[in-house]
């Protein structure tokens, strides 16, 4: 598994560093928790998009593009993060907004990520839930080469098979880290939201052969459509990189027990959890993903559904821009 193969241009710090949370751990009394900082990738305040941006966007360039089109929700850390990409790289900027979100507060439509989207100059359009994105997404290409550009169209999340690419480097980066650390990581919890994180890692971990278990906690799809998406996007990512038949259906598990009412809707446990993070260990959790991935965990870990001597490895995939965008409902 070469990864330099693969075109890449250099977005994220890199690594980011592997962070024991010893209150957090004492606080549940079950596994050592610990946590690989993808919100520490430091491109206009971080998160896990980056690192798919890498390989993305560097296929984009390779194609002779000049403007990037994506598409995301409202509060879209993925907008954010190539957004501000497309500033750096010098490359236009459209985007796609889905309304995705119920009842949104003021906040929710102008604070948080969307308002550093209209920082970055992306151009934005927003669209009602349930538009037909391909569609969409084709006709604002359409323009783009009527203006003359040369328009590279990214999926949502940057969650294609050259994306994950990051997350095939993260589990490299992770096992490197942990090996040097003399860690013994026993599990890996991680949201899973568009698959392109899950579907990297697990290809990372298992075409290695680490042996290490990846749990992914859904924010949206019901358990069933979330892992058959995982893994298909595994097999396409591992076959990709020359490790095809890494991967096995039964390697992709996702838990999606704590969505609560849907996509973006916060959760009681969710709140928990955020403020465990933020008053046990100054951390900065995100209502829609990330907050949701830990309260999955913490509920978990209570339930002792991992051992005393384990240490569980969370992947923070960043998004608390989206904090300010919850300001009136989170209970604080
Ligand atoms: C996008 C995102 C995720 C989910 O990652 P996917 O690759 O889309 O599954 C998790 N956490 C945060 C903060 C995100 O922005």
């Amino acid at each position: 598994m070469l990864l330099s193969r693969f075109p890449r241009v250099r977005l994220a710090h890199l690594p980011t560093p592997v962070e024991h949370l010893p209150r957090l751990s004492k606080e549940l009394g079950g596994p050592q928790i610990w946590v690989k900082r993808d919100d520490c990738t430091g491109l206009a305040t971080g998160g896990n998009k980056t690192r798919k941006l890498e390989f993305v966007i560097a296929e984009a360039i390779e194609q002779g593009a000049d403007t990037i089109i994506t598409v995301g929700a409202v509060q879209s850390n993925h907008v954010r993060q190539t957004a501000a990409a497309c500033c750096k790289l010098g490359l236009g900027c459209e985007v796609l907004l889905e309304h995705r979100v119920p009842h949104p507060s003021e906040n929710y439509t102008h604070s948080g990520n969307v308002l550093l989207d209209r920082l970055f100059g992306a151009n934005l359009r927003e669209y009602p839930d349930g538009t037909d994105f391909d569609a969409a997404m084709a006709e604002v290409a359409d323009e783009v080469r009527a203006a003359g550009g040369k328009p590279y169209l990214v999926p949502g999340g940057a969650s294609d098979k050259i994306g994950a690419l990051g997350y095939v480097n993260c589990a490299l980066e992770t096992l490197a880290q942990v090996n040097d650390m003399g860690l013994v990581v026993d599990h890996m919890v991680s949201a899973t939201g568009s698959a392109g994180t899950h579907a990297g890692l697990i290809v990372g971990l298992k075409a290695t052969r680490s042996n290490i278990p990846l749990l992914g906690i859904g924010v949206n799809a019901p358990k069933d459509k979330q892992e058959q998406k995982v893994y298909d996007l595994a097999v396409e990512t591992a076959e990709y990189i020359g490790a095809a038949g890494c991967v096995e259906r039964e390697d992709v598990i996702a838990n999606c027990d704590y969505i609560g009412e849907g996509y973006g809707i916060p959760t009681e446990s969710m709140n928990e959890a955020v403020l465990m993070l933020a008053r046990l260990e100054g951390l900065l959790f995100d209502p829609v993903y990330s907050g949701k991935a830990l309260a999955g965990m913490i509920d978990l870990v209570r339930r002792g559904e991992f051992k005393d001597a384990e240490n569980i490895l969370f992947l923070h995939t960043g998004g608390a821009a989206a904090l300010f965008a919850y300001a009136d409902q989170l209970e604080l």
